[in-house]
């Protein structure tokens, strides 16, 4: 199922620029840490935050209530896991990064703070669902 939603453009537009520079190499991390980015986009530094990061600079971003809503799901989930050593909003679906698909019930690994940006990853057991974004 694909719900659909308004386009944010001031939350769109800033994850799609933070992705962009990650993706160009630009040390989010030192970013993070010399308080030049919030320490929510710490994610853009860990393992699993890849593979997210070319949809994100692609645009495929949900709005800030998506993803807040997202994320209160995820932090709610049986299934999530705390990242090791790292604050504890951050997470991963299930064991980090091995996708479980077949297990009961299933987990992604996914890198929670970067999946529940991107507006067409949907939570593997339905907890949330795929967005588009109109007005494209
Ligand atoms: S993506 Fe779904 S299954 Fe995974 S932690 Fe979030 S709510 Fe749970």
């Amino acid at each position: 199922m694909i719900q659909h939603e308004r386009k944010h453009r001031h939350g769109h537009a800033g994850w799609v620029a933070i992705a962009r520079m990650a993706r160009q190499g630009v040390n989010v991390l030192g970013l993070v840490a010399s308080g030049k980015l919030p320490r929510s986009m710490l994610w853009l530094g860990l393992d699993g935050a890849a593979e997210y990061v070319s949809a994100i600079a692609a645009g495929d971003v949900c709005n800030a209530e998506v993803k807040a809503q997202r994320d209160a799901t995820c932090m709610a989930c049986p299934s999530r896991t705390p990242a090791p050593n790292q604050p504890s909003y951050i997470g991963y679906c299930g064991t980090p990064l091995v996708p479980r698909m077949d297990a009961k019930p299933p987990t992604c690994g996914c890198l929670l703070d970067a999946a529940n940006v991107v507006a067409s990853r949907p939570c593997p057991q339905g907890r949330y669902v795929a967005v588009t974004i109109s007005g494209e």
